[in-house]
């Protein structure tokens, strides 16, 4: 830095100035905002407040009435600690304004002695009691103030991330500074009627709001700006994105007549509703001129596989290839199973690219795929990236996979137009995840389930059940059903999972069902290996399968209806759904239990939650809320930076109007080439224009 900021620089080099040219920020200090990330003033100027609390009331001590909730400033006179002999202890901070005195008590929490000191100015929030002469506050909230700070406004105080050698009032007053002195350079993002129109409040009006508010009503409002800006941002760089999409060139493939009749002649059922629907939006998009990009979403065992076959067969219809790609290998086989069965009666080609083919056999394929021999490729995803040519790709259909998301679609190797898109996912979605994380798709949903299911009845159970459970098991069994006992990821090492599965597997075959014929799957196997095990599954030949959540997800056995599930505890409640949507795919009911290692009433809320309802769409919603977006449909997980304001589970509303907003300006605006909509163009491309490819906006 060659000096002091002169009046000669822009607004944007301004803001950018090192934060140690700040008012009470020195080389020390700059370093402590370094660590939380400050490095320029406008870094400080959008540095939220991540909670905020509340010293409502102020008085001055005369004014002070008993036992109501009031504030007080004053300044400390003396601390002292008096330790009593059982380890018992009062700390006293007598406190002072004016010629009057207040004292404020903590019990046995004498750590807090080096939180005071003589002379420093606190504000402290109880309800206070008259003692002798005395007024007395017991464990007040209590916080610092700088010198000359001014009481907050409405009471309220931001609450700051701090770092080591920071406290609250030091980086108030650091961000008071910042906007006092820059404040005023920041430009509007959105034009001044859109604002009006959405009745969003101006930069300026909100950012000193959302620090130091003036009223909780001012705060929502300065919260709600830039929650919906941050919203905005996403939804905008979806609306271009989408928009793009349908400028790339695609096959058209038309479902006509005779293609439609050729296809439903291979199913051995009706469709339900759902399907039917799903099929006539994926047909109307595979028709158009540019690539389908739509998400199938559908409850456990809705049906799903049969809509993306449908989607397949008219890509084939018309002379090109359609590939499916699972995420696990046992469900890779599994669906090439389903399809072979199917495709018996017809000329359909297919060819099933798992891991460990013989090398020769591999080759041939890979031939076959790149002369278009093959119609139908199916396989895991690592394995289908990796190397494969297409003679001629049509349609590429993703099963399965929320983990995944829109951002690795598009690895596939090109050859000529691009292909259609249908992703499936294992289970229903909240509608803020996919508002979001799949807010460039078109939705086609599958509400309904198949004819004649069956419901499956749940029980969360402890220990003290497992003989009834077991002896319950047995008896169907011997009716000639099958089921599962799963155990959990243990650690997150393979290893220790699968001794825990095999352990298991022994203490079964050699106690409550040995009269049965027991098999076992986990993770360690071979393919080929665990190829037979689910072989000899299907066909009953093993009665009981003893597994790790491999199983998890999609298996599709309808002749099992009995689900253990061992220490529910350790799977999340999208796992559990998964799981239990295994035993309820055919016509018997079936019966899942949950046992788990504390006393079933002690149990997590999930579980009690996952116990009273089948509906994977409410699930979705309560696992949402229970975890928050973080873990299971972080925005990070899924390669878009994360969101800093804004909260999927929390801010539902924000989200629904931002994403109006935006698809209404990208429609007046396709291209973002008005001037007043540079600034937003700007941000987005800066914050997704690589994640979200959008190279070229034009
Ligand atoms: P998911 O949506 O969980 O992937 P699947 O596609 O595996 O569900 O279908 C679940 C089961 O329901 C399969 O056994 C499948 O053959 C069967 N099924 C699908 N559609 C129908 C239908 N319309 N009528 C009867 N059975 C169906
Ligand atoms: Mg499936």
């Amino acid at each position: 830095m060659s000096g002091m900021p002169d009046h000669e620089q822009t607004p944007a080099e301004r803001l950018a100035t090192p934060v140690q040219f700040l008012k009470g920020v020195g080389p020390q200090r700059a370093e402590s905002l370094e660590r939380l990330g400050l490095e320029a003033v406008r870094d400080v100027l959008f540095f939220f407040p991540r909670d905020y609390e509340e010293y409502t009331g102020r008085r001055d001590i005369e004014q002070l009435e008993e036992d109501k909730l009031q504030s007080v400033r004053g300044i400390v006179e003396e601390v002292e600690l008096r330790a009593g002999k059982t380890g018992r202890s009062v700390l006293g901070v007598l406190l002072r304004s004016g010629s009057r005195h207040l004292r404020a008590l903590w019990f046995n929490q004498p750590f807090l002695v080096d939180q005071f000191h003589r002379g420093d100015e606190l504000l402290v929030s109880g309800k206070p009691k008259h003692q002798g002469l005395m007024w007395v506050m017991k464990h007040p909230r209590v916080t610092q103030l700088g010198e000359g700070e001014p009481d907050p406004q409405a009471g309220i105080l931001p609450l700051y991330h701090l770092t080591e050698g920071l406290q609250q009032w030091q980086i108030r007053k650091i961000v008071r500074a910042a906007l006092e002195e820059y404040a005023a350079m920041l430009e509007e993002v959105f034009p001044q009627t859109f604002l009006a129109e959405q009745a969003i409040w101006p930069l300026a009006k909100a950012l000193p709001e959302i620090h130091f508010p003036s009223s909780r009503e001012h705060l929502r409002n300065a919260q709600r700006r830039f929650i919906y800006q941050e919203f905005f941002i996403l939804q905008l760089a979806l609306a271009v994105r989408r928009r793009q999409q349908t400028l790339d060139r695609a096959e058209q493939f038309e479902a006509t007549a005779k293609i439609d009749a050729r296809i439903r002649r291979l199913f051995p059922f009706d469709l339900t509703p759902g399907q039917e629907r799903a099929i006539a939006e994926i047909a109307r998009d595979m028709a158009a001129a540019s690539p389908m990009n739509r998400l199938l979403q559908g409850d456990v065992g809705s049906g799903k596989t049969v809509v993306a076959l449908y989607a397949m067969l008219l890509a084939v219809a018309h002379g090109a290839q359609a590939v499916l790609m699972a995420p696990t290998e046992v469900l890779a086989r599994q669906h090439g199973l389903t399809l072979k069965r199917m495709l018996g009666g017809s000329r359909v080609a297919m060819a099933e690219l798992v891991g460990a083919l013989p090398a020769s056999q591999r080759q041939t394929m890979l031939q076959g795929i790149a002369s278009g021999e093959i119609d139908l490729v199916v396989g895991t995803q690592a394995v289908i990236q990796e190397d494969v040519q297409f003679h001629r790709l049509g349609l590429v259909v993703i099963d399965e996979q929320h983990k995944f998301g829109v951002r690795q679609r598009a690895v596939l190797r090109k050859t000529g137009a691009d292909p259609h898109y249908l992703v499936m996912t294992a289970t229903p979605i909240p509608r803020t995840v996919t508002m979001t994380l799949f807010g460039d798709l078109d939705m086609s949903t599958l509400a309904d389930s198949p004819p004649g299911r069956q419901k499956v009845r749940t029980y969360l159970t402890g220990e003290d059940q497992r003989d009834r459970w077991w002896k319950f098991f047995g008896e169907q069994i011997r009716q000639g059903r099958q089921g599962y006992v799963v155990t959990p990821l243990i650690d997150p090492s393979e290893a220790i999972s699968a001794r825990s599965v095999e352990e298991t597997y022994e203490a079964l075959a050699n106690g409550p069902l040995e009269a049965f014929r027991l098999g076992m799957i986990h993770g360690r196997m071979r393919p080929e290996e665990k190829d037979a095990v689910m072989a000899a599954f299907r066909s009953g030949e093993i009665q009981v399968l003893v597994s790790t959540s491999v199983i998890e997800v999609g298996v599709d056995v309808p002749n099992a209806t009995l689900m253990t599930i061992e220490s529910g505890e350790r799977f999340g409640l999208a796992q559990l759904h998964q799981l239990r949507g295994r035993v309820s795919r055919g016509r018997f009911p079936g019966h899942c239990a949950v046992f788990t290692e504390k006393p079933a009433a002690e149990a997590p809320h999930r579980l009690q939650a996952f116990a009273s309802t089948a509906d994977g769409f409410r699930l979705a919603e309560i696992d949402f809320r229970l975890r928050g977006p973080g873990e299971l449909f972080g925005t990070r997980q899924h390669g878009l930076p994360p969101f800093r304001i804004a909260d999927l589970a929390r801010d539902m509303a924000v989200l629904e109007e931002a994403r109006r907003g935006a698809l209404q300006m990208v429609q007046a605006d396709p291209h973002l080439a008005e001037p007043q909509h540079a600034r937003l163009r700007r941000m987005m491309l800066v914050r997704y224009g690589r994640v979200l490819e959008l190279g070229d906006v034009g």
